[in-house]
């Protein structure tokens, strides 16, 4: 509401990304975060699912916009969503039911506001900035943020200092990480495409994804999969060479 009243002071902006996600939970437990990638004849559908208590996960949908309008979701009610949703994904939830909280198709709100602080207001978290959930890091953006901005309040005599040093120092770090989410989004805004790769390519286009990870870094992570990964790779090279 204080952002919405002073948008311009705050240089607020926003825009959206064009896959539809609805979030669900379910009772099947799932031991990790992971995801299912399931093709249809009408398109694709992605779910990131994860344990949030130790008989609840997370179960979030993602569909790309043609495949959202072949399936006629706009005039689908959230029951008739529901029930696509776990017919798609029946074979990964195994019985258990999706648990609607309101859970309309929503498309990503990316936030940014160029200006932090106007007068007395200061923004942090998500009314400040958005962070795809691919990359799963929203919370701990917004207490780091709440973390700063006590930090600059502890350590300036007036406000209108520490509310700019709450900016110069937490800025950058922040747009490190918005910058990070936005090339993990943009993966999945074409994911349909990436499910036509063999599956170690797939694997390490996932992986490798936000930038963040690149091959040395995944060698010294994952050396069993990069092995597999490489000895794919030479054996699709072999095949189209012969
Ligand atoms: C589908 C999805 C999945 C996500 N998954 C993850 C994840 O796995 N891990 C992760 O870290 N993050 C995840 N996030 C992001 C995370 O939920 C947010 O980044 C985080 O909740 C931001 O915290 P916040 O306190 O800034 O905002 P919020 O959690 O939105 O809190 C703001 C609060 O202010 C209240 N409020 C609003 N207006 C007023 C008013 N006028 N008066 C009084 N109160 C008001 C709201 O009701 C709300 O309770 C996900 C987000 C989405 C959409």
């Amino acid at each position: 509401m204080v952002r919405r009243n002073f948008e311009g002071d705050f240089g607020f902006s926003i825009s959206y990304s064009t896959n539809k996600f609805a979030w669900y939970g379910t009772t099947k437990t799932f031991a990790t975060l992971s995801q299912t990638f399931v093709a249809t004849e009408l398109g694709a559908f992605n779910a990131h699912h994860y344990r949030y208590s130790p008989h609840m996960s997370t179960f979030l949908v993602e569909c790309d916009r043609a495949t959202w309008q072949a399936y006629g979701f706009a005039g689908k009610t959230i029951e008739e969503s529901k029930a696509i949703c776990e017919r798609v994904f029946a074979s990964v939830l195994d019985g258990h039911p999706l648990l609607s909280n309101k859970s309309v198709w929503r498309n990503f709100p990316w936030v940014w506001n160029a200006h932090w602080s106007h007068q007395n207001m200061v923004l942090i978290g998500d009314a400040l900035h958005s962070a795809h959930f691919s990359i799963g890091s929203g919370t701990r953006l917004a207490i780091e943020d709440a973390i700063a901005l006590v930090r600059a309040l502890e350590a300036e005599a007036d406000i209108p200092r520490a509310l700019a040093r709450y900016e110069a120092e937490r800025k950058p770090v922040v747009k490190k990480l918005v910058t990070a989410a936005r090339t993990s989004a943009d993966w999945y805004e074409n994911f349909p495409a990436h499910m036509k790769l063999d599956l170690m390519d797939f694997a390490h286009s996932y992986i490798t994804r936000s930038g963040r990870i690149d091959d040395a870094r995944l060698r010294a992570m994952s050396p069993n999969f990069m092995a597999r990964y490489e000895a794919a790779s030479r054996r699709d090279g072999a095949r189209r060479h012969a």
